[in-house]
């Protein structure tokens, strides 16, 4: 599909608007190829209720991304229903406040780049123009900065940069394909997270990582914390020895 992408600083305006009424309403949610990150996968298991195990076996394809080598989470579609979206409704999305993050930041898409020297990440952002979207021909002005305060997409924007360094450290430091072990890993602690959590009752007590009853219920209990942890800790399980050389 032809795009355009239209580099925006914070402060600067676009026009677009989307609404059940526009004509083209629907359209951006057929012929997808979706995948998610790790917190889009949490919100979505956490909308429907489910484990995130059954989320995943229900709902995505796993596959090895060619370029980082990584276990690569996409939403599975259906040729015969011309790739669309599975959360596609005729009224529309029917996770919407739960939608991914790519759902949420569109038409902006949001691009993080790390300076090699000092180790400082900047955002960018740009604007996507798809033939298809008549969004942008709607009488309805906005900066980047207002867009994305009115999307909720903070600790989208959080989660997703704690798993950016991640796969940046991959990328510098084992820049061929995992083992097998760390693949699975790597699968479990990002994305399979109420697999995580057993993992961690079953093999670890909270001496183990220095924490103290109210940090380790936390954990037991809370997916963003738990979420924030595993990222920390499949860190240090894939990189430790070779960040401290
Ligand atoms: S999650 Fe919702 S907004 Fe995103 S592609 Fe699917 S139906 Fe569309
Ligand atoms: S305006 Fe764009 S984002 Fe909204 S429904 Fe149409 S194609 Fe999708």
């Amino acid at each position: 599909m032809e795009h355009n992408l239209i580099p925006l600083s914070l402060d600067e305006t676009f026009n677009f608007s989307c609404n059940a009424g526009i004509p083209c309403f629907n359209e951006c949610c057929k012929d997808v190829n979706q995948f998610l990150t790790p917190y889009d996968v949490l919100r979505l298991k956490r909308h429907f209720g489910m484990s995130s195990g059954a989320f995943l076996e229900k709902y995505t394809t796993q596959h090895i991304g060619p370029e980082t080598k990584l276990p690569v989470v996409c939403l599975k579609t259906d040729p015969a229903d011309g790739f669309t979206c599975p959360f596609l409704s005729p009224e529309g999305c029917r996770v919407y406040e739960s939608r991914p993050s790519s759902c949420r930041t569109y038409p902006l898409a949001r691009m993080l780049s790390r300076s090699r020297e000092t180790g400082q990440n900047t955002i960018h952002y740009a604007m996507l123009v798809e033939p298809h979207c008549l969004g942008h021909s709607q009488n309805c002005t906005q900066t980047v900065r207002k867009w994305i305060a009115s999307q909720n997409i903070a600790i989208y924007d959080d989660m997703n940069d704690r798993m950016m360094d991640i796969i940046s450290l991959k990328n510098r430091l084992i820049p061929g394909p995992l083992d097998i072990k760390s693949r699975h890993l790597f699968s479990m602690a990002c994305y399979d997270l109420d697999a995580f959590r057993k993992h961690l009752t079953d093999h670890f007590q909270k001496n183990d990582f220095g924490l103290n009853d109210e940090s380790w219920k936390l954990l037991l209990e809370d997916d963003e914390a738990l979420l924030r942890f595993s990222l920390d800790w499949l860190k240090q399980a894939m990189f430790g020895s070779l960040i401290q050389q």
